[in-house]
């Protein structure tokens, strides 16, 4: 047996091992070294999780807002103080640089003073008189218990682009992160703990599948809110509806980016090669295709593989390393399996990274920057999400091309164009059939105060993360009526 630590769950506002779990390695992607074990949680410790989120939901409600958010005032104040270590556990469990760690954190952070303007956010509506003598009022009341399962590639910022605003409105919740990445949540509970939320009122689940469909089957769990892959999602988004609550599950992606030839093409191949190989290409919001349009074919295919060959790829608590690995051998097989797929339906390796050598880190998930050109239209790696530092290249004659391209695939997480052209930037925005745009941008990652906004096969459910689609998903609306007699004459 292993002698690394086990992870236990936190659940009303204590720390409990878990009866009749199993228990997984969770391994640090680029040394392969043991950091800890993750429970599997069984059905009934997430029925003993919902049980104390449920008891802490009536009190809680009752707290007023201005009071709820003073406890998460106090928790950004912890999570900035903690900054540094957060951003080294996300590092060693998920393997991205340090400096991504940090942008993670901050990105987590600015949805903790997001939620802090609840008071005036979840204001209602009030109309005077809409019939002689009568009122409509409109309140908004939060829907009780929520769970909120999050995927490996963001550990600290993805559950709180949902936990401030589910809290601020007055809803408990339950915490499900992933198991191949669960320590960043494990500190973050000890801060929460120390920012003095009453017991029961934020609870933390660790598990894989079973303890997901546990969550998505209670009875007292009201909403869910999922980030993962589009399968996944699917699978959350039907199970948990047909359940009867209210979801919200963001899927995969497979963004594609058109550069123009009028495009600054120097500023392109830089923010383009951090946004194909940042996080090693395990981001949603990763460009994963660009479309080039006329002469930016030659312009900016051999600049981006310049930029991608001298990518330092290495260990992200290293000085100088640009690209860590990906987070499992699983993964990197897949990976490699997914670029020998793209060959072999007529692309051409413009760049090979499938040997990669990481002196001093021989075990690592490492992979070299790879860049696939002449992607074909229709084959299967056009469709397929790799999840890894590999960009396809397309190529096309014009813009309305280049958009037929990019809108001919199943996600819509994200599209980009680069141009200088005002004309062309408008008239991508208004057909690029995506939720999140970006106009000579690479990681159109929208700030706390919009909606995560995917399209298509990236999103099932109606309210995105963030801003105030989250405070609308985690509130349920009243309306009210109401008239007053003068009770001694009986008139208005
Ligand atoms: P995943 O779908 O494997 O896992 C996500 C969560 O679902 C985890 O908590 C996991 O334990 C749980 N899970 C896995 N299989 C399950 C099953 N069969 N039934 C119930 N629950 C299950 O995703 P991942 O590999 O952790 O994350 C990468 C994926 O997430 C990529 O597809 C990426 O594009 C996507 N993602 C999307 C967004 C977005 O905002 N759209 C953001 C980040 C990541």
């Amino acid at each position: 047996m292993s002698k690394a630590k086990r992870l236990r769950n936190y659940v009303n506002g204590a720390w409990r091992a878990p009866e009749d779990a199993t228990y997984l390695e969770v391994i640090n992607p680029a040394t392969a070294e043991v950091l800890a074990e993750v429970p599997l949680s069984p059905s009934a410790e997430v029925g003993k999780a919902v049980q104390a989120a449920q008891t802490a939901f009536d009190g809680w409600q009752r707290v007023p807002a201005e009071d709820r958010i003073q406890h998460l005032f106090k928790l950004k104040y912890l999570l900035d103080e903690h900054m540094d270590e957060l951003s080294r556990i996300i590092t060693e469990e998920n393997g991205k640089t340090f400096g991504e760690s940090k942008g993670e954190m901050k990105r987590a952070i600015e949805n903790v003073e997001m939620a802090c303007g609840i008071p005036s956010l979840m204001q209602g509506d009030f109309s005077e008189d809409i019939a002689s003598g009568i009122d409509e009022v409109m309140i908004r009341q939060p829907v009780g218990v929520a769970a909120i399962i999050a995927p490996f590639n963001f550990p600290g910022m993805i559950p709180f682009w949902f936990l401030p605003y589910a809290v601020a409105t007055g809803n408990t919740c339950i915490v499900k992160p992933s198991e191949r990445t669960p320590l960043t949540m494990q500190r973050v509970m000890d801060l929460v703990e120390e920012a003095g939320f009453p017991k029961g009122v934020i609870n933390l689940v660790n598990g894989a599948a079973d303890t997901v469909n546990a969550l998505l089957d209670h009875p007292d769990v009201k909403a869910v809110s999922f980030v993962g892959s589009t399968p996944v999602a699917r699978h959350v988004y039907a199970r948990a509806s047909a359940n009867g609550k209210r979801v919200q599950a963001q899927g995969g992606a497979k963004n594609a980016t058109i550069v123009m030839p009028d495009a600054d093409m120097e500023m392109t191949v830089r923010i383009l090669a951090d946004s194909a190989f940042g996080n090693a290409g395990q981001r949603c919001l990763a460009t994963a295709l660009v479309v080039t349009v006329g002469e930016a074919r030659e312009t900016f295919t051999q600049a981006i593989r310049e930029a991608a060959a001298s990518r330092k790829v290495g260990y992200g608590l290293e000085e100088g390393v640009q690209m860590g690995p990906v987070i499992t051998p699983q993964s990197k097989e897949r990976i490699v399996g997914l670029i020998e797929q793209g060959i072999a339906e007529g692309a051409n390796p413009l760049l090979d990274g499938r040997e990669a050598n990481v002196p001093g880190h021989e075990a690592g998930n490492f992979l070299n920057p790879t860049i696939l050109d002449n992607v074909q239209p229709g084959s299967a790696i056009f469709q397929t999400e790799i999840f890894g530092p590999v960009l396809g290249l397309m190529h096309a004659d014009t813009l309305d091309e280049a958009i037929g391209i990019v809108n001919s695939g199943n996600y819509g997480n994200m599209a980009c164009i680069f141009t200088s052209s005002g004309a062309a930037a408008r008239k991508f925005r208004y057909e690029a059939q995506a939720g999140n745009i970006g106009i000579n941008i690479g990681v159109a990652a929208p700030m706390a105060f919009f909606p995560f906004s995917g399209w298509r096969d990236s999103f099932f459910g109606t309210l995105h993360a963030q801003g105030k689609h989250a405070v609308e998903f985690y509130t349920q609306t009243k309306v009210v009526v109401e008239r007053w007699f003068k009770e001694w004459t009986r008139q208005f």
